[in-house]
C-alpha cells in the first residue's frame, strides 16, 4: 500500500531541509487559510510529502507546509498519523500555492485542493490482472468461443475485459483459457507511463520569420531564468510550429524538465493531442475536464513523479504536481476561457507567468490577437516578444468588410441582409464553404407575451429564458434551468401570445434552411454537440467538405482549419458591444477577427462581412482595415483614461444572499466602512446586472486602486472590519473579467 504508513526514521530527501525537529505544519485542501501544526515521532516527514493527521472528529489527508508562526508546544500537539509513499509536493508549487492564495485572496488550503482533486492518486498503483498468449497446452479443448480468443490474444497484457469484447465472449472464457494454460496471467499498472517525445524527431522546416522566432526563443531558455515571451502572429502564421521549437529546446536542456503546454478550450484539446503526437511520435499527458477517472489519475501521478515530461491541458492544469516544470506555453493567451469564475477565482494566463517567475523559468504567451495587458507588458518592457508577420506560405488574409444594416436591412423577420445573401449564394454556385457566425445558442434570446408584455425568465431569477426549438424548451443559460415552452402567457393566460425575439443559431438555421433547401447545413453550439466528441464529428465534417453552410457560435470560431471555407458572415457584430464592460471591445475584436480568420486558410482566398448598425464603432472599422496596433492603441489610452486595467487594479466584491434585505444592508456597511486611502476608490454598491439567479441575489462593490497601491493589503484591512452576517456570502474578484 501506499497507504499511508506512520511516519519513519527521517524520511526527508531530496535535500529539502526537514520541518523543525518533532513537529510539522499541514496544509489542508479545505478552505482554510493556513496550516496545522502536529507531532511526529521520529524524523519529520519532508516539505511537500503527503500526510494523514487528525483533523476535527477525522483523519485527513494533508501536505507538509511551510512553518508560520509560533508553534504551540509539542505535547500540545496531537499526532501525525500517516505518511504517504508517493513523492512531495515540490518546493516551487507551494511557494507558488501560497504565492497565488495571497493574490486571489482565497485561502491556501483551496488552492491546494485544486492540486489534490484527484483522491485516488496518492493510493499508488493497485495492480490489475492481465493476459498475454502462452503456448497451447497440449490437449486443449478449442471451442469456436476460445478460438477467438486466443485470436485476440498476443504479448501486449490486455484485461479479461478487454479480450472478452474483443473476442465477443464472456469474461470466463477467457479465464477458462488462462486456467488452461494458454493465457498467462500478469500484474499490470494501470495507470501506465506515457511515453516520452521523441526530441531528435525533425519538425517542419520553419520559415525564415518561424526560425527568427525560433531562435530567440531557444535563446531565453538556453539563458535560463523567467522571462515572459508574447509569440504575435496573425491565425495561421505558424506560431504553434514555433512554440514547439521551445519545448524541444527546454525538454533538451534539462532531462529532468517537464512542459506545459495550455490550451483554452477542451474541443480544441482534441485534435491538439493528436498534432502534439505526430510532431514528437507520443502522445502527451492530457488533461481536461473530459478525462475518466483513470486518466485523471494516470496524468496526474505520471506528472507528480516526473516521468510525463509533456502535458497539455486546459487552465487547471497549471494546479498539476510537477516535479520539475521548465516551461509552460499558453495558446491563444488573451482568451477569457482561462479565467476561473467559480471556487478560486483566478487568471491562468497570469497565474502561469507568475508561477514561471517564482520559479525562474520561461513562459510563452501565444495569440494572433493578444489582450491589451500583454500588449502593454511588452511594450513597457516586462515581457519580449516575437512577431510572425504573414501566414505561413503566404495564404492571404481575408477581406473584411461591414454590412451597413441601417442601409441594406433584411426582410422582416429575417436575420441576413441581401448583401450577404448574395455572397452566400455566390459561395454555394462554386462549391465553396460558408460559415455563419452568431454568438447566441439556441433559437431566440428573448420570448415575450404579445398581449401583456411579460418576459419569460427563469424562477427566482432576472435572466432571461432562451428558446431552443430542437428540444421545444426555453433555458436558462445561467443556471441551466430549463421548461417546456408554454402554450399560455403565464401572466395574462393568452393563448398562443409568446413570441420569440432575436435571433439564435436555431433561428439563423431556420432562415438558411429556407433559402438554401438544397444546401447541406449544420447548426454548431455546444447544445447542438454537447461533449467535445459530437462537436468533433461536425468539426471533422465541416473539414471534409460535408457541409455547405455552417451557422455556429464561438465553439467553431478558435484554431480550427477548414480549408474549404472562403466565407464567414458575422450575423451580428454588434452583440459583444453591449453590456459595456471595460473589455467589451477588446473582446470583440478578438473574437471577430478570429471568427473571420477561419475564411481562407488554404489557398482559396477569403472574406469575410460583418452586419452592423454602428459602422463607425472604432473596434469595427479595425477591424475592416485590420489595423490592431491602432484599435489597441486607442483602447490603452481609453482605459488609462479611466485607470482601468492594466494601468490601474481593479477588484470586484460581490456579495450573494437569498435575504435581500440583509445584502443591502451589509453591502452598504462595508460601503460605509471602506477605509479611506490614497489612490483608491469604491464604487457601488450596484445590483448586478443579473441581479437574481435562482433566488440568490448579488450586489457588487468595485474597487479602483492606482498601480502602486498594494489591493489585495487595502481590501484584506477593510473586509476584517465588518461582520458580515450568516446569509450573506462576499467573494473577491482581483482583476474581475465578468461583470454580469
Ligand atoms: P498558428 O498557431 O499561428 O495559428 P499553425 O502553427 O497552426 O499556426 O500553422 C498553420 C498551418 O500551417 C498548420 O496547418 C501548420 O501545420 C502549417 N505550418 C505552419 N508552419 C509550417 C512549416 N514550417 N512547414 C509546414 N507547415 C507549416
Amino acid at each position: 500500500m501506499n497507504k499511508a504508513s506512520p511516519p519513519t526514521e527521517n524520511s526527508s530527501e531530496d535535500g529539502a531541509a526537514p520541518p523543525s525537529g518533532g513537529r510539522v505544519s499541514v496544509l489542508f485542501p479545505m478552505p482554510l487559510p493556513k496550516a496545522y501544526d502536529y507531532a511526529c515521532e521520529g524524523g519529520a516527514p519532508p516539505l511537500g510529502a503527503f500526510v494523514t493527521a487528525p483533523f476535527g472528529p477525522r483523519e485527513v489527508t494533508g501536505v507538509v507546509w511551510p512553518s508560520e508562526g509560533e508553534a504551540p508546544p509539542l505535547e500540545k500537539l496531537k499526532k501525525l498519523a500517516g505518511v504517504f509513499d508517493a513523492p512531495a509536493l515540490s518546493p516551487e508549487l507551494i511557494a507558488f500555492i501560497d504565492w497565488a492564495a495571497a493574490y486571489t485572496m482565497f485561502p491556501k488550503g483551496a488552492l491546494l485542493r485544486m492540486v489534490m482533486r484527484v483522491s485516488d492518486a496518492l493510493e499508488g498503483p493497485r495492480m490489475q490482472t492481465a493476459y498475454v498468449r502462452a503456448g497451447t497446452p497440449e490437449g486443449l479443448r478449442i471451442t469456436a468461443q476460445r478460438k477467438a480468443v486466443l485470436a485476440a490474444a498476443s504479448q501486449t497484457p490486455q484485461f479479461a475485459s478487454e479480450l472478452a469484447s474483443a473476442a465477443e465472449v464472456s469474461e470466463a472464457v477467457v479465464r477458462g483459457l488462462a486456467d488452461a494454460g494458454a493465457l498467462t496471467r500478469v500484474e499490470v499498472d494501470p495507470d501506465p507511463p506515457f511515453d516520452p517525445p521523441d526530441l531528435e524527431r525533425q519538425g517542419p522546416a520553419l520559415s525564415d520569420d518561424q526560425q527568427f522566432a525560433a531562435d530567440a526563443l531557444t535563446d531565453v531558455i538556453a539563458e535560463g531564468g523567467h522571462k515572459a515571451v508574447l509569440i504575435d502572429g496573425v491565425t495561421g502564421s505558424g506560431k504553434t510550429e514555433v512554440y514547439f521549437e521551445a519545448v524541444v529546446a527546454a525538454l533538451k536542456k534539462d532531462p529532468e524538465a517537464q512542459a506545459l503546454i495550455l490550451l483554452p478550450e477542451i474541443a480544441l484539446t482534441l485534435p491538439f493531442l493528436t498534432r502534439v503526437e505526430e510532431r514528437f511520435g507520443a502522445a502527451p499527458a492530457p488533461w481536461h475536464s473530459d478525462l475518466t477517472a483513470a486518466q485523471r489519475r494516470r496524468t496526474w501521478r505520471r506528472v507528480a513523479e516526473g516521468s510525463a515530461r509533456l502535458v497539455v491541458g486546459a487552465r487547471s492544469a497549471l494546479f498539476l504536481p510537477f516535479k520539475k516544470l521548465g516551461l509552460i506555453v499558453v495558446d491563444e493567451e488573451h482568451d477569457n476561457a482561462y479565467k476561473q469564475e467559480e471556487g478560486v477565482i483566478y487568471h491562468a494566463r497570469d497565474m502561469a507567468v507568475a508561477r514561471g517567475s517564482l520559479a525562474g523559468f520561461p513562459v510563452a504567451l501565444a495569440s494572433a490577437t493578444p489582450s491589451l495587458e500583454t500588449v502593454v507588458n511588452v511594450d513597457e518592457g516586462r515581457y519580449d516578444a516575437v512577431g510572425l508577420s504573414s501566414r505561413f506560405a503566404d495564404a492571404a488574409m481575408p477581406d473584411i468588410r461591414l454590412i451597413d444594416m441601417r442601409e441594406d436591412p433584411p426582410e422582416q423577420g429575417r436575420w441576413l441582409s441581401p448583401a450577404l445573401v448574395r455572397e452566400i449564394d455566390r459561395n454555394l454556385s462554386v462549391h465553396e464553404q460558408s460559415l455563419l457566425f452568431l454568438n447566441r445558442r439556441g433559437y431566440a434570446p428573448l420570448t415575450l407575451c404579445r398581449r401583456c408584455g411579460h418576459k419569460m425568465t427563469a424562477p427566482g431569477s432576472d435572466s432571461m429564458l432562451v428558446e431552443h426549438r430542437f428540444e421545444n424548451r426555453l433555458v436558462c443559460h445561467h443556471t441551466g434551468f430549463s421548461m417546456p415552452k408554454p402554450s399560455a402567457c403565464p401572466v395574462c393566460n393568452a393563448v398562443d401570445a409568446l413570441t420569440p425575439c432575436g435571433p439564435g443559431v436555431e433561428r439563423v438555421a431556420e432562415e438558411a434552411k429556407e433559402r438554401w433547401p438544397e444546401a447541406r447545413i449544420a447548426v454548431l453550439s455546444s447544445d447542438t454537440a454537447p461533449g467535445p466528441k459530437s462537436m468533433r464529428e461536425v468539426l471533422d465534417a465541416m473539414k471534409a467538405g460535408e457541409i455547405d453552410i455552417l451557422i455556429a457560435t464561438q465553439v467553431a470560431a478558435k484554431g480550427h482549419h477548414f480549408p474549404n471555407l472562403t466565407l464567414v458572415g458575422v450575423v451580428d457584430a454588434d452583440l459583444g458591444l453591449a453590456g459595456g464592460d471595460l473589455r467589451a471591445a477588446e473582446r470583440t475584436y478578438q473574437l471577430l477577427s478570429q471568427v473571420t480568420g477561419r475564411a481562407g486558410r488554404a489557398e482559396k482566398p477569403g472574406r469575410a462581412f460583418l452586419q452592423t448598425y454602428q459602422p463607425d464603432a472604432p473596434v469595427l472599422a479595425a477591424l475592416a482595415t485590420g489595423d490592431r496596433d491602432a484599435f489597441l492603441a486607442a483602447e490603452a489610452i481609453g482605459r488609462r483614461d479611466l485607470g482601468f486595467p492594466p494601468y490601474g487594479r481593479l477588484a470586484a466584491v460581490t456579495l450573494r444572499s437569498l435575504d435581500e434585505q440583509a445584502l443591502d444592508k451589509t453591502a452598504n456597511a462595508l460601503k460605509a466602512s471602506a477605509p479611506y486611502a490614497d489612490g483608491v476608490e469604491v464604487l457601488g454598491p450596484a445590483r448586478a446586472p443579473i441581479y437574481r439567479l435562482r433566488g440568490v441575489a448579488r450586489m457588487r462593490l468595485l474597487v479602483k486602486a492606482k498601480r502602486n497601491v498594494s489591493l489585495q493589503a487595502y481590501l484584506a484591512d477593510w473586509l476584517a472590519k465588518v461582520k458580515v452576517p450568516g446569509p450573506v456570502r462576499v467573494t473577491v474578484d482581483i482583476n474581475p473579467y465578468s461583470f454580469l
